[in-house]
This record gives C-alpha cells, sequence and structure tokens, in this order.
C-alpha cells in the first residue's frame, strides 16, 4: 500500500456499501483506498448474503416447479432429482464472479485496494494487518466505516454451522435436512425455510413475536403467511427457545409461549400451531439442522473505535449526522453499521450520498422510499407506508387493489396468487404505499417506488400506457381501483 498516504478517502469494508462508496470516490475524482479483511470483495451480500440466497432460490425454485408446475403446463419427464453439489457449484460460481468484477471495478476506477482489517490508529490513520502477514499504515484525509453487519446469536444457542446453522451455514448444507428449524421469521430465515422446504425438507418457522415480518402491511402479510403454509411450511408464533439440545443425533429444542407476547392484529386468521401456546408448558422440538435468524448486529469489533472517540449507540450502531459523518471530524460510516434498514441497496445509496458530501456536492437518500422485497415464490415487495402505519398517522386515505387471478399474464402462465395493493392520500391521491405480492414483484415494485419519487398520483400511474399481457397491468389496475374502479375486476 506503498503511496496510499494522500488518500483523500479510505473505505473500510468492501461490501455493497464500502465498495460503491470507494469507487464512487475514484470517479469524482479522489484518491481512493478500500480495505477489505475476507480476501474478496462484496461484502456479506456477495458472498453469504443476497446473492448466494437468491442462487439458491432460483435453483430451488426450478426443481420446486419441475415437481410441481411442469405437469399442468403439458412438460413430462420420468426422472427428476436433486443433484446438491452441482446446485452449490452453481452458486459458487455466481459468487465467485461477481467478486471478481468488482475487483476488476476497482481497477478500471483505480481504487487502491488492500487485503487486511483495518483499525482506527488515529481519526485518520488506519492500521491495516495484511493477509499476506504483516502490518500497514494506511492515512486518509476522509476515513469511511462500512464494516457492516454479523449473524446475531441467541442466549444459550451455540452456532457450529453444521446442526445450528446461521444463515452462512444454511447457504452451504451438505445434505437437504429432513427437519429443519427455523428461528426468526424474518425475511431471510423465509427466505432459506423455502429453500430448504422446496427441495424437500419439512420446516418449521419458531417466532418470538406475533407476526412474520413485522414491517409487512398487514393484509398482505396475511395472504403471505398462508400462501407459505400452502407451501407446507409451519409457523409457531409467540413461541420462544428456551432449550438446545445437541448431545443426541437429532437438536432437540425446548420451546415455551412468548410470555406477553406483542401487539397483534393477526390472532383471529392465522393458524398457529396449537402445542406450545396450550397453558404454557414447554414443548420441544426435533430438528436435524435449526437455522438461527433472529437478526443481524453490527459489525466493529477490532476497529478500534475507542482509541479515537467514536460513538455507537446501545444496539451497536454508529450514529451519524445527515453527511454520514460520526462524532469524530473526518470519520464517516454507512451502510448496515449505522442505524436504518439493514439492506444492500440502502447501504450503498448512503456510499453514494457520503462520497457526494466529501467531494463538496450535496447528497440525498430517501429513506422512505427504500423498497423491501422478500425473494420466496411469490415474491414480496413494498414502498412507502403500510396500511397500519398511515392509520396510526391520522391520515385519511383510499385503498386499490388488484388480484394477479384476474391479470392475464399471470393466468396465462398459472402463477396467479397474489395482489397488488396501492394506498392513497384521500384528498390528493398522492400515493403513500404500494405492496405487491406476485411472482417478480422485486422487480414489479420499480413503477411505484420511480412514481414516488416524482410525487405522483394513483391517477397518474393509472394513465400511463402498461404493455398487454404482462403483470404490471396489475399495478396500474390497482391504481385504477384507488380513485376509480378497475376494468378486468
Ligand atoms: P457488509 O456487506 O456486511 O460488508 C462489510 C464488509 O466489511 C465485510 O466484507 C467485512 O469483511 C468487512 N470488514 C468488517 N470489518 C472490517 C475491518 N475492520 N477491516 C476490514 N474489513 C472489514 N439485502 C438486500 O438488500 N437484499 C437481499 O436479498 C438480501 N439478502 C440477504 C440474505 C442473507 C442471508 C443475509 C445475511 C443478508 C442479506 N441482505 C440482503 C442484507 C445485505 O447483505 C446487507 O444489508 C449488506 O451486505 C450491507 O452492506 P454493508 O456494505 O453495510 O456491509
Amino acid at each position: 500500500a506503498s503511496g496510499s498516504d494522500d488518500n483523500d478517502v479510505v473505505v473500510i469494508g468492501g461490501g455493497p456499501g464500502g465498495y460503491v462508496a470507494a469507487i464512487k470516490a475514484a470517479q469524482l475524482g479522489l484518491k481512493t483506498t478500500c480495505i477489505e479483511k475476507r480476501g474478496a470483495l462484496g461484502g456479506t451480500c456477495l458472498n453469504v448474503g443476497c446473492i448466494p440466497s437468491k442462487a439458491l432460490l432460483h435453483s430451488s425454485h426450478m426443481y420446486h416447479e419441475a415437481v410441481h408446475a411442469f405437469p399442468n403446463h403439458g412438460v413430462k419427464f420420468s426422472q427428476l432429482e436433486v443433484d446438491l453439489p452441482a446446485m452449490m457449484a452453481q452458486k459458487d460460481k455466481a459468487v465467485s464472479g461477481l467478486t471478481r468484477g468488482i475487483e476488476g471495478l476497482f481497477k478500471k476506477n483505480k481504487v487502491n485496494y488492500v487485503k487486511g482489517y483495518g483499525k482506527f490508529a488515529a481519526p485518520n490513520e488506519i492500521s491495516v494487518e495484511t493477509l499476506e502477514g504483516g502490518n500497514t499504515v494506511i492515512k486518509g484525509k476522509n476515513i469511511i466505516i462500512a464494516t457492516g453487519s454479523d449473524v446475531k446469536s441467541l442466549p444459550g444457542v451455540t452456532i457450529d454451522e453444521k446442526k445450528i446453522v446461521s444463515s452462512t451455514g444454511a447457504l452451504a448444507l451438505s445434505e437437504i435436512p429432513k427437519k429443519l428449524v427455523v428461528i426468526g421469521a424474518g425475511y431471510i430465515g423465509l427466505e432459506m425455510g423455502s429453500v430448504w422446504g422446496r427441495l424437500g425438507s419439512e420446516v418449521t418457522v419458531v417466532e418470538f413475536a406475533s407476526d412474520i415480518v413485522p414491517t409487512m402491511d398487514g393484509e398482505v402479510r396475511k395472504q403471505f403467511q398462508r400462501m407459505l403454509e400452502k407451501q407446507k411450511m409451519k409457523f409457531m408464533l409467540k413461541t420462544k427457545v428456551v432449550g438446545v439440545d445437541t448431545s443426541g443425533s437429532a437438536v432437540k429444542l425446548t420451546l415455551e409461549p412468548a410470555a406477553g407476547g406483542e401487539q397483534t392484529t393477526l390472532e383471529a386468521d392465522v393458524v398457529l400451531v396449537s402445542e406450545p401456546a396450550a397453558g404454557g408448558e414447554q414443548t420441544t422440538l426435533e430438528a436435524d439442522v435449526v437455522l438461527v435468524s433472529a437478526g443481524r448486529t453490527p459489525f466493529t469489533a477490532g476497529l478500534g473505535l475507542d482509541a479515537i472517540g467514536v460513538e455507537t449507540d446501545k444496539l451497536g450502531r454508529i450514529p451519524v449526522d445527515h453527511q454520514f459523518m460520526t462524532n469524530v471530524k473526518g470519520v464517516y460510516a454507512i451502510g448496515d453499521v449505522i442505524p436504518g434498514p439493514m439492506l444492500a441497496h440502502k447501504a450503498e445509496e448512503d456510499g453514494v450520498a457520503c462520497v457526494e458530501f466529501i467531494a463538496g456536492k450535496e447528497g440525498h437518500v430517501d429513506y422512505d422510499l427504500v423498497p423491501g422485497v422478500v425473494y420466496t415464490h411469490p415474491e414480496v415487495a413494498s414502498v412507502g407506508k403500510t396500511e397500519e402505519q398511515v392509520k396510526a398517522a391520522g391520515v385519511a386515505y383510499r385503498v386499490g387493489k388488484f388480484p394477479f387471478m384476474a391479470n392475464s399474464r399471470a393466468k396465462a402462465i398459472d402463477d396467479a396468487e397474489g395482489l397488488v395493493k396501492i394506498l392513497a392520500e384521500k384528498e390528493t391521491d398522492k400515493i403513500l404505499g404500494v405492496h405487491i405480492m406476485a411472482p417478480n414483484a422485486g422487480e414489479l415494485i420499480h413503477e411505484a417506488v420511480l412514481a414516488m419519487q416524482y410525487g405522483a398520483s394513483s391517477e397518474d400511474i393509472a394513465r400511463t400506457c402498461h404493455a398487454h399481457p404482462t403483470m404490471s397491468e396489475a399495478v396500474k389496475e390497482a391504481a385504477m381501483a384507488t380513485y376509480d374502479k378497475p376494468i378486468h375486476m
């Protein structure tokens, strides 16, 4: 790392926050170094998160479709099997190709890449224990902390990545477990549960709270849960894990109803597995593999924040001002390590805006319009407010809905589960939130994100010509239903 003493920007961490910030900084003409300890760029997202999970979700979906959907389309075959090592190899190929791609982008943009563990020696000086061995010091006028997040464990549960796995282990199982228990019904748990469920595992999701994916619109969540149950995923809500016994060949979990629980809006509609809830008694559940997906925690271990006085909050996150600066001048933070949704695209937005401020420009991230997607099948995607949030804010609103059962393309391909739901302000028709459950909801949502970014009304979407036959027409029809009537319902 010689010649890097005069860096304008040093980024610690090469995840979607850090590598994007580094490339953008270099593009703005700033001399930039990025330090990454993993030996590969792309962070959690590319190596053990978004990308490998989407690879396995796609592969397992293909198998599931072959079994359950192909016959309906008149496609017959005599033998079908899962070759798990080949499936894993395709996932690994996707990951390694993409990480090398980022290295290529670093070269192209002249970002200096240092492989090693960075630690603050001073507010503008990072001491790096390099992966090759030895130490080097990297100095910079501005330092960006982009060290991301790590798996959060549960008290009394030791992750061995074999029987008790985190999402990282769940992305690399060497066998399809007969019984998989997922602790935590957030999107990561549901996605990984879907992968293994499609490949044949019996999946039970244990969740402390009364709802799955708490950030989801309640009405959509209800349909989503029903759909997952149709796919044979079992749910034990308001249930906590109080003991884990790994001494036998199967893991034994001891469960208890979660006392008090949280507010619930769903109770009457949800099929709760009744055993654990009865009379506050303990029950046990056996599994070959237990996936702990009870959230993630900001990662700042070994970074030496204390040495330079960077503050963290109760949850270990680094508070920043609107320019992403920490309480120490010249030291910035972005991505999973700061407050806000722990999502790759949010980290990328942070990275670009932070660097724009450093370069003396204006940066901007609209945190109200960060889309969220659960990549199950169908997918669930949303942007803006849920109906519960709109109600709580006391805003008068209208709802427009359109089911994919009435969408010609969805019917043509026989994949018509789901709906589009649009919430708009009653008086002005301004769109407040959009929620979509559909096979490719994660792509469909961006029409709504863009519309909302421009402050559109639902009528603006409804009067925009949409190609036929497409799933996107359901968005147009839901928009029509918001202020008037849809055509096809
Ligand atoms: P990270 O990606 O965590 O990167 C931080 C990097 O910093 C790491 O590579 C780490 O090695 C490095 N580092 C840390 N400390 C140091 C140090 N001291 N010195 C040098 N290097 C250091 N998000 C989505 O938006 N969509 C999805 O579909 C999605 N799926 C996910 C699936 C799973 C299974 C998981 C676990 C996460 C998923 N996420 C998804 C979340 C997403 O991965 C994170 O939000 C995103 O990676 C955060 O980016 P980041 O740059 O802040 O941190």
